[in-house]
C-alpha cells in the first residue's frame, strides 16, 4: 500500500488481509479467540504477539486489524484501535492518558455524551476540566496551563455548525505541552486532515459516515503508534470496549464508498443551502460549506468542503420547526447523521433536550433550530420536499 495514493485508493485496498483462500472481499473473522499448535507456541504468542498474530478478540482480531489499518492509512495516522461506539472511543482515549489531577480544557459546544464523560465522569475522577468557547481563541489562550494534559474540542460543533481551528488552537496547546484530542465526525475522514493540522489524536464515531448506512455502532481512535498500543490498547484491551468482528466487517465495506458518499451528500448539503438563502420563514441557513457562513474562509483552510449537515432556524420557534419537520416527505424523524437517508433533528427537544434553557441559548440552540443530515437520495427532490414544507410554516 503506497501512502501516496489518495484516500478513495486507501478505502478500497488499505489494510488488506487475504487469508489462504484469496478472497476478494475481505472475510469476517468471527472468532473470539487462535489456537496454538504447541503449549510452546501460546507462550509465545502470549509473550510477545507479532503484527499479525491473535490472541483474544477483546485485545484485536484480523478482521478488525483491517478496519484499523485502513482507517489509519485514509487519516494519516500512524495506528488507530477500533471501538464498540463513538462513545467508546472518546471515553476510553480520554480514561486512557488522564489521572486524577491533571487538567483538560474543552470546547463547550459538545455533543451530549461528551459532555457527561468531561462534565460528570472525569470530574469524578479527579481530572479537572475547563470549558472555553471554542471559536475564541483568547478563551483557549486564558484556559491553558502549564499542567494541563489534554485538549478536547469537536472541530464542527453540532447543532449550530461552528469551526474550531485546529491549527491556531493545536499550537496553543502544544505549547504548554498538553496532548490535542479531536472529535472529527463533522468534517469526516474524507474532509480531514487534523493529523497534518498539529492534532495528537482523532476520534470518530464510525457509527455516522464511516457506515453511512444505519447498521452499527461503531468508532475509532486515531494517532500514533506509542500512543495507539502503549496507552490506548491496554486500557481498551482490559476494559472491554472492542469492536467486534462482525461490526469491523461492516465499516470496511463502509469505508469502501465512504468518499464517494461523503461527496455527494456534501455537494447535496450545500445545494440545499444555495436553494434554501433569504427563504422567509428562515431566519438563518448554516452550511459551513456556503459563503454566507462567518467561518467560510476557515471552512475551506481546514476540510475544503462544508461537510454534509446543514441546519436551518426557523422563524415562529417550536411550532415553526415542528411544522416544518412533520411536512416534509423524504427525510425521516430521526438523530443520526451521515446516513444514505436524509435524516431531520429538532436538537431542542431531542439530542440537546436535557441541557439547561439557558444553555441551549448560549450555544444558539433555539427553539425554531431544526438539523438536516443531507443522505443520498436526488437532490432536486430534497430541495424540492424541503422548499415545499418550508413554504407551509
Ligand atoms: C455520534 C457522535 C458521537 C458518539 O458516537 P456513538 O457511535 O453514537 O457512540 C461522538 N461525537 C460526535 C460528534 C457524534 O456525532
Amino acid at each position: 500500500m503506497s501512502n501516496n495514493w489518495n484516500k478513495a485508493t486507501k478505502a478500497v485496498h488499505g489494510g488488506i488481509r487475504r487469508s489462504q483462500y484469496g478472497e476478494v472481499s475481505e472475510a469476517i473473522f468471527l472468532t473470539q479467540g487462535f489456537v496454538y499448535d504447541t503449549a510452546e507456541a501460546a507462550e509465545a504468542r502470549f509473550q510477545n504477539a507479532g503484527e499479525d498474530e491473535f490472541i483474544y478478540a477483546r485485545y484485536g482480531n484480523p478482521t478488525v486489524k483491517m478496519f484499523e489499518d485502513r482507517i489509519a492509512l485514509i487519516e494519516g495516522a500512524e495506528d488507530a484501535f477500533a471501538t464498540a461506539s463513538g462513545m467508546a472511543a472518546v471515553s476510553g482515549a480520554l480514561m486512557a492518558m488522564l489521572k486524577a489531577g491533571d487538567h483538560v480544557v474543552a470546547a463547550r459546544a459538545l455533543f451530549g455524551s461528551c459532555l457527561y464523560v468531561l462534565d460528570d465522569v472525569l470530574q469524578r475522577f479527579g481530572v479537572e476540566v475547563t470549558f472555553v468557547d471554542g471559536t475564541d481563541l483568547d478563551q483557549w489562550r486564558a484556559a491553558l496551563r502549564p499542567d494541563t494534559a489534554a485538549v478536547f474540542f469537536e472541530s464542527v460543533s453540532n447543532p449550530t455548525l461552528e469551526v474550531i481551528d485546529i491549527r491556531a488552537v493545536c499550537e496553543l496547546a502544544h505549547a504548554v505541552g498538553a496532548t490535542i484530542l479531536v472529535d472529527n465526525v463533522f468534517a469526516t475522514p474524507v474532509f480531514s486532515d487534523a493529523i497534518a493540522q498539529g492534532a495528537d489524536v482523532v476520534i470518530y464515531s464510525a457509527t455516522k459516515h464511516i457506515d453511512g448506512q444505519g447498521r452499527a455502532l461503531g468508532g475509532v481512535i486515531l494517532g500514533t503508534k506509542e500512543f495507539i498500543r502503549k496507552t490506548v490498547e491496554p486500557y481498551m484491551k482490559h476494559t472491554g470496549g472492542s469492536m467486534s468482528p462482525f461490526t469491523a466487517w461492516v465499516m470496511l465495506k463502509g469505508l469502501e464508498t465512504l468518499e464517494l458518499r461523503v461527496r455527494a451528500q456534501a455537494a447535496g448539503a450545500l445545494a440545499i443551502a444555495e436553494a434554501v438563502q433569504g427563504h422567509p420563514a428562515l431566519a438563518r441557513a448554516i452550511y459551513p460549506g456556503h459563503p454566507s457562513h462567518p467561518q467560510f474562509d476557515l471552512v475551506k483552510a481546514q476540510m475544503g468542503k462544508g461537510g454534509t449537515v446543514l441546519s436551518l432556524d426557523t422563524k415562529g420557534g417550536q411550532g415553526a420547526a415542528f411544522a416544518f419537520v412533520n411536512a416534509l416527505k423524504i427525510a425521516v424523524i430521526s438523530n443520526n447523521l451521515g446516513d444514505a437517508k436524509s435524516i431531520v433533528t429538532h436538537p431542542a427537544t431531542t439530542t440537546h433536550s436535557r441541557l439547561p434553557e439557558d444553555q441551549r441559548a448560549e450555544l444558539g440552540i433555539t427553539p425554531g433550530l431544526v438539523r438536516i443530515s443531507v443522505g443520498l437520495e436526488d437532490v432536486d427532490d430534497l430541495i424540492g420536499d424541503i422548499l415545499q414544507a418550508l413554504n407551509t410554516v
